[in-house]
């Protein structure tokens, strides 16, 4: 018989899950403990579940983590996982210590579909989206492998941002009950503010999200102008941006922070010149509540695009920071292990021969250079 993975389950799943096994509700409770809070994956150990339910569970589920193809410690204490998720796919996470907290970064599936054309995972295509329990896992494995080397029972990761590989929002119906998780005090106990989806705008699912789990919304803008922004996301061509920021505005209204982060991956000739800093202030500015995050880009064999020079990367961020839009530049951490916004690469079984598609359409850098 297949056993069920309970990290598939958020709390009200895994009650209804209980429920079907003839056990009462509070049982859910201390069997999601046991799970998430203390990491345990051996019914045997969870003390003091009655041992009848521990019976139960014995032959029908597990507790499954993804097994590690490989761990990268970087020097400045990043650390980088490969997870293997079968067929030959493969996703990675990211721990980034910081002196007041803990992020993890987390990929939610195995290639993505989207394509941006600055996006190492993007280049790589599309294999399959990860369930929930492997997104769950990505964590569970983490923060207690994670506690156990600190050698501390206290909390590690105090952020999860989904900026690994894939598109979250167009994995959704799995995506939410991992946020449930994550947010949930018998489980991770992480506040709305502290969980991070990051998308490239796939503008219905913001609207579901804001009503299902609103958490904290990334979104990677990259160009000021549809023209520019359809080279770079292909996603803005169905959904451009005058009806992305009007989805980011209703989102606003149940967001956990008063402001969109908007990324903005820096390009060297390509989306860096001051002018179009000044179209991204003209954009934004007095329209919506945000704050820009400029992303140096992170060169990958392939891409043909190079990385703004800093002072490139300076002077647009002045150009924001003089209109008065809060501006930051990403600190690139763990470049010696590969482990920087967008050079996620894991393994992919591609479906989608994205390959071939970016090299018929490469960017128009000549056109869109300002
Ligand atoms: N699909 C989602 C989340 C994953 S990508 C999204 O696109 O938002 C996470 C972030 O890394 C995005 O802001 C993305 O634009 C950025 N990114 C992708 N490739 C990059 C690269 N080569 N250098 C720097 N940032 C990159
Ligand atoms: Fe997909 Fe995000 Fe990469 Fe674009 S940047 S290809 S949406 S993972």
């Amino acid at each position: 018989m297949d056993t069920v993975n309970l990290l598939g389950f958020d709390l009200p799943g895994l009650a209804a899950y209980c429920e079907q096994l003839g056990e009462k509700k509070f049982r859910a409770t201390q069997l999601f403990r046991w799970i998430h809070q203390k990491g345990a994956s051996d019914f045997e150990q969870m003390s003091d579940l009655a041992k009848s339910l521990r019976e139960k569970l014995g032959g029908r589920a597990r507790v499954q983590a993804l097994d590690v193809i490989s761990e990268h410690v970087s020097a400045d204490g990043t650390i980088k996982w490969l997870f293997d998720v079968g067929a030959g796919n493969a996703v990675e996470a990211v721990f980034i210590p910081e002196d007041d907290r803990g992020t993890l970064c987390i990929s939610s599936q195995a290639g993505c579909a989207v394509g941006c054309r600055f996006c190492s995972t993007g280049h790589q295509g599309f294999s399959r989206n990860l369930t929930t329990a492997e997104i769950v896992a990505q964590l569970w494995f983490a923060e207690h492998s994670l506690r156990r080397r600190q050698n501390t029972d206290e909390r590690v990761i105090s952020n999860v941002v989904m900026m690994g590989m894939g598109e979250p929002l167009q994995n959704y119906d799995q995506l939410v009950p991992a946020l449930r998780t994550m947010l949930d005090d018998h489980g991770y106990g992480l506040s709305r503010r502290r969980v991070t989806v990051s998308t490239s705008g796939v503008v219905p699912m913001i609207d579901r999200l804001r009503e299902d789990c609103p958490v904290a919304l990334a979104v990677s803008l990259h160009a000021p102008t549809d023209p520019l922004r359809d080279q770079l996301v292909p996603l803005n061509k169905k959904y451009p941006i005058a009806e992305l920021l009007a989805a980011c505005k209703r989102y606003l209204e149940k967001a956990p922070r008063d402001f969109i982060t908007f990324e903005y991956c820096m390009l060297q000739e390509v989306n860096d010149s001051p002018e179009r800093a000044r179209e991204l202030v003209r954009l934004l500015k007095n329209k919506i509540s945000c704050k820009i995050n400029l992303i140096p880009f992170n060169p990958f064999p392939a891409s043909g695009l190079t990385r703004s020079t800093n002072a490139r990367v300076q002077a647009f961020a002045e150009v924001l920071i003089q209109a008065g839009i809060v501006t930051t530049v990403r600190k690139t951490r763990g470049d010696d292990i590969d482990a920087a916004c967008g050079q996620l690469a894991g393994e992919v079984q591609d479906r989608t021969r994205a390959h071939i598609r970016m090299v018929r359409a490469p960017v128009n850098v000549a056109k869109s250079a300002g």
